[in-house]
């Protein structure tokens, strides 16, 4: 089944690419112009089916199966912030790199050298006759430094329960078996899987 992505996010594409071998994946901008979906709703879930919704509509094909991903890092120490701000952590035009170092300072200046911190992903599908949402989530440590150059965004700061480096440092294979992204799409390809 031919799934279409409604990113254009690199990371989120090779990842969703990596644990959907059965299906083919593509993101939207292959099919018609990229443009911007506001990200206005107060959830995970919310802002997953809105620009799920968005890009079924703007394809207007109805054969069309549709994917998004909204996902984020929440920090214990920050009350659970970024969460779905995450992407633009440090504003909006910030690239992955601003957002962690940006993370970082926040930690620090909290007076903490370390939190407790999870990824959220949900991820929505939508076709013609379907709306469903599923989520993910992957707990670990937050740590005031990076290390290591694997995965995207948060990745470098990121250590996983029961893992001493960072998903920056650990193989995209570990990441792929523990991953809030991977939880969640193991939960859609049922339902995928069914239409
Ligand atoms: P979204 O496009 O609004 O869902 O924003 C997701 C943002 O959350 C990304 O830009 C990253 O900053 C962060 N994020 C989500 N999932 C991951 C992940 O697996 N690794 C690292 N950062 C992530």
């Amino acid at each position: 089944m031919k799934l279409v992505l409604a990113t254009s996010n690199k990371g989120k594409l090779r990842e969703i690419k990596a644990l959907c071998t059965e299906h083919e994946v593509i993101s939207y901008s292959e099919l018609i112009e990229e443009f911007e979906i506001v990200e206005d709703a107060h959830t995970f879930k919310d802002n997953a089916l809105l620009k799920a919704r968005a890009v079924f509509n703007a394809i207007g094909n109805k054969n069309m199966v549709v994917i998004a991903d909204d996902s984020g890092i929440s920090i214990d120490v920050l009350d659970g912030a970024p969460g779905i701000y995450s992407a633009r952590h440090a504003g909006e035009d910030a690239c992955d790199k601003d957002n962690l170092y940006k993370l970082i300072e926040d930690i620090k200046a909290k007076g903490a050298t370390e939190s407790g911190a999870h990824y959220t992903a949900a991820i929505a599908i939508v076709t013609k006759d379907v709306e469903k949402t599923v989520h993910g989530w992957m707990y670990g440590t937050a740590i005031c430094e990076t290390r290591g150059e694997g995965g995207f965004g948060y990745d470098p700061m990121f250590i996983p329960l029961g893992y001493e480096k960072t998903l920056g440092e650990l193989d995209d294979e570990i990441k792929k078996t523990l991953s809030h992204r991977s939880k969640a799409l193991g939960l859609a390809l049922k339902i995928i899987n069914t239409l």
